[in-house]
């Protein structure tokens, strides 16, 4: 049996822990330094933390629970991360050169996309991370770890590139997230926020709120309670149809929640939080991509007040669909913002490495089957 992870605990849980072990109200800080702000990879590292304290805290606790299976890197810099869980099952995480134009603001780092769970059980048609359906949640820990270990892998190979390395040793490659990975984050909404609350914190990963994208296929009731939480973190809606006609082909979770309750479920947040959220919008050849479509989104992003992020369909194997040709989305992009809305046509990151939401991990599972 493995020990519980140590980066799924709040401060104030830490402070109920020590306390209850006897230690000076100090000890908070200190531990929270290594975990977080030094990111130690062992518990004999925490080198002023006395020797007894170390040792209970590694007979509680361990410090990683992810392991590496994995890293491809991509021709654009885009690196993908293939890591197994204590319990043997597959996730991902993807480190892309930082975007400024999609989400947030403009940096010389990184953005990461984590997973929230092993698989997902809303069988969106195009894609991989659905194909073997739902396993189970992430823990708050197995998402924050996403962050770290990525920290501490580009921490290993600045000190064996010099060339590459800053005086720094707080210096971090992850300055954005967006919650793009496997799952459907807010069907997994209580270890969510807590571990992005963590990852918020300043004594955490320190990594600001509108700094952090949720991206969701359209969870309504979800939608509403993030509305009312404290942090601004920013929204993006899985949108890839703006009539019901063509999101009930693509998302069986249109049948739950048609687009009539979602706009509205977003007018709410945007009501409550004033922040412009953001429709991703796959384009899938002969299914959404003519100007009738196009015509369709203006009217649904002009209400919201919402960007248009345009994806091109990155092939899964085994499945029908494809990107449309490039003339096709250039004119798809230009309707929208001949209709005054703000858009972005994406160019594909780390299409030739499987960056898309499930691929690595769909590929890796069924070669180990094979196998
Ligand atoms: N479940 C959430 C977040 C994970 S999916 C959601 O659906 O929003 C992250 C994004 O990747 C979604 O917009 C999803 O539609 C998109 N995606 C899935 N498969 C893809 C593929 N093959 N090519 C490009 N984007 C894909
Ligand atoms: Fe799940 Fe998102 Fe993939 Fe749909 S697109 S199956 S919600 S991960």
């Amino acid at each position: 049996m493995s020990l519980p992870d140590a980066h799924g605990l709040t401060r104030d849980e830490w402070r109920a822990a020590l306390t209850a072990w006897g230690e000076p109200a100090y000890r908070l800080d200190q531990l929270l330094e290594w975990l977080y702000a030094r990111r130690a990879p062992a518990w004999d590292a925490m080198s002023n933390l006395p020797r007894a304290l170390r040792q209970r805290l590694s007979a509680t606790w361990s410090l990683r629970s992810l392991e590496l299976v994995t890293r491809q890197a991509s021709g654009d810099a885009t690196q993908k991360f293939l890591w197994r869980l204590t319990d043997g099952a597959l996730i991902e995480s993807v480190l892309i050169p930082a975007s400024p134009a999609l989400y947030g603001e403009a940096s010389d780092r990184h953005t990461l996309c984590v997973s929230t769970q092993v698989g997902c059980a809303y069988g969106c048609r195009f894609c991989a991370s659905g194909l073997e359906g739902w396993r189970r949640n992430l823990r708050p820990e197995e998402i924050v770890q996403q962050v770290l270990a990525v920290e501490q892998w580009h921490a290993a190979r600045e000190r064996h590139e010099p060339a590459l390395a800053t005086t720094d040793p707080r210096s971090r490659v992850v300055s954005n997230l967006v919650i793009m990975g496997m799952g459907e984050p807010l069907a997994n909404y209580d270890h969510l926020l807590k571990a992005l609350r963590i990852l918020n914190a300043p004594w955490g990963g320190n990594i600001g709120a509108r700094k952090i994208t949720i991206s969701t296929s359209g969870l309504v009731p979800q939608i509403r309670r993030l509305a009312g939480e404290p942090e601004q973190f920013r929204l993006a809606i899985s949108l890839h149809g703006a009539t019901d006609a063509v999101r009930d082909r693509l998302m069986p979770v249109n049948r739950k929640y048609p687009l009539r309750e979602l706009v509205a479920a977003c007018e709410h947040y945007l009501e409550h939080k004033g922040r412009v959220i953001t429709l991703e919008y796959l384009l899938l050849e002969g299914v959404n991509d003519a100007p009738d479509h196009a015509r369709a989104l203006v009217q649904v992003a002009a209400r919201l007040r919402a960007k248009v992020n345009l994806i091109p369909y990155n092939r899964v194997e085994g499945l029908p669909w494809q990107q449309p040709a490039t003339s096709v989305q250039e004119a798809f992009y230009k309707l929208l913002v001949s209709g005054g809305i703000q858009a972005t046509l994406r160019r594909e990151k780390g299409a030739d490495i499987d960056a898309a939401c499930g691929q690595l991990r769909l590929r890796s599972e069924r070669s180990e089957t094979r196998s």
